[in-house]
């Protein structure tokens, strides 16, 4: 069983190509493909994998778009089969969000069928504990749904990554201590406080992406473990609380992958990360 925990996907090549360029101009950040649906569903056969999951956030005016076209294409409609029942769809919702609120906007998609929220503090502008989200994490926690969250250095490391700091969730896990939550990029250059919170907390997982990359990237060099450094992660907190994500599509999870493979762990652990730990939190064994 192969899950990526961490993938972005868009609609059609022209919200892509935007994506990419605003991402690429911003960051100075290649990409790996262009991560059209259609794309990635290439990527599945080519890496022999199960499921991926889609973690989907917007910037505020364009959220309610994103978070209707990715529960749309993974639910089946009245005349036809889901289109990619195989990607496990998560929402977002920001506390400055217009329109529906985001407890109505949870309500409304959990009901067609979401798996799980993302949260992206850095691009989306809020500190994880923010008061105005309380509500929002007890309805998670009501509704027994994961939540991932970009944790950890964006890119470039001056840009609001006090947003993104592990330590943010811990005034939030101690008020709700059954949130099921994945910190992603297993913290994203804050180790140490990242398994500080995992040994408070032992329901939190983490996903690898970049963090356990099989790509050498000179920009993201800040968020990327040896080997070392990454078995010595994984002992700590346990190949049981450890998912392997790629954010595709500036990764290719093919060597991510590989990369896992190739580490010195045993198979049933290397079993865990590449699919079992997820496929537990996401019900699917
Ligand atoms: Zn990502």
């Amino acid at each position: 069983m192969i899950i990526d925990a961490h993938v972005h996907l868009f609609p059609n090549e022209g919200v892509a190509r935007d994506v990419q360029e605003t991402f690429r101009s911003r960051y100075q950040v290649g990409y790996y493909t262009l991560g059209t649906i259609k794309n990635h569903h290439a990527e599945m056969e080519r890496c022999e994998m199960d499921y991926a999951v889609a973690l989907s956030f917007a910037p505020d005016n364009q959220l309610k778009n994103n978070n209707f076209w990715t529960v749309a294409v993974t639910r089946p409609a009245k005349r036809r089969a889901a289109l990619y029942p195989r990607i496990i769809p998560y929402i977002s919702v920001s506390p400055t969000q217009k329109g529906r609120t985001p407890l109505q906007e949870l309500e409304h998609k959990y009901k067609w069928g979401m798996k799980g929220l993302k949260l992206h503090p850095i691009a989306q502008h809020f500190a994880p504990d923010d008061a105005r989200m309380w509500p929002v994490y007890q309805w998670l926690v009501q509704h027994d749904l994961p939540l991932t969250a970009h944790c950890g250095i964006n890119v470039r490391p001056d840009e609001d990554t006090y947003l993104a700091h592990p330590n943010r969730w811990l005034d939030v896990l101690k008020r709700f201590p059954g949130l099921r939550l994945t910190l992603a990029h297993m913290g994203g250059g804050f180790w140490e406080d990242t398994l500080r919170i995992c040994r408070l907390y032992p329901q939190v997982m983490l996903d690898t992406a970049i963090a356990i990359c099989g790509v050498h990237h000179a920009s993201i060099k800040e968020n990327w473990l040896s080997d070392n450094e990454a078995l010595e992660m994984i002992r700590t907190v346990g190949a049981g609380r450890v998912m392997f994500g790629s954010d595709y599509p500036w990764i290719d999870p093919f060597r991510d992958i590989q990369r896992i493979r190739s580490l010195s762990l045993s198979e049933p652990e290397k079993r865990m990360i590449l699919g079992e730990n997820a496929a537990r939190l996401h019900q699917i064994i």
